[in-house]
């Protein structure tokens, strides 16, 4: 099982500077466990991301989709619909979940996909590019899980 750690909200902020319309993809499994990027956690940092850009006088719509596993194509699909009407996506996953979900999503043919660190990638409206970041961290295997 895979334990992540989920990034502070400034840097989040910074991350989705750019953006006003972003999905916020949950991870129904490692991650909900381990607290960091499940359906709760999402919800509690959508509410959280609102109420500061907010208060920086420039909104942000977010839709929050939870889905089982982030790195399993059947269950990615349910992400076709909001990847479409949002210019991003933040994935609550760990990294494979973030990569699947860039490749996925991979945006216009004609332009490459963008990454930043290990688990990023971006959709803006204007060129036409999608991305997705990765709103965790510190991922690594429990040795507890990996003992069994
Ligand atoms: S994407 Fe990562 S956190 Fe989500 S189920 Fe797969 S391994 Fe676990």
């Amino acid at each position: 099982m895979i334990v992540a750690s989920r990034k502070p909200i400034p840097e989040l902020k910074e991350v989705l500077a750019k953006h006003d319309k972003v999905l916020f993809a949950g991870c129904g499994t490692c991650v909900t466990v381990c607290l960091s990027g499940g359906e709760r956690e999402v919800g509690i940092i959508s509410s959280a991301m609102r109420m500061a850009r907010r208060l920086d006088g420039r909104p942000i719509e977010i839709e929050q989709v939870t889905i089982e596993r982030q790195c399993e194509n059947e269950f990615i699909q349910d992400l076709a619909g909001p990847a479409e009407r949002n210019e991003a996506i933040l994935s609550f996953g760990c990294g494979a979940g973030v990569q699947a979900i860039a490749e996925r999503f991979p945006g216009s043919r004609s332009t490459p996909r963008s990454t930043r660190s290990s688990s990023a990638s971006s959709k803006s409206r204007r060129s036409g590019r999608r991305s997705a970041w990765g709103a965790v961290r510190a991922c690594f295997r429990s040795s507890a899980a990996s003992a069994r």
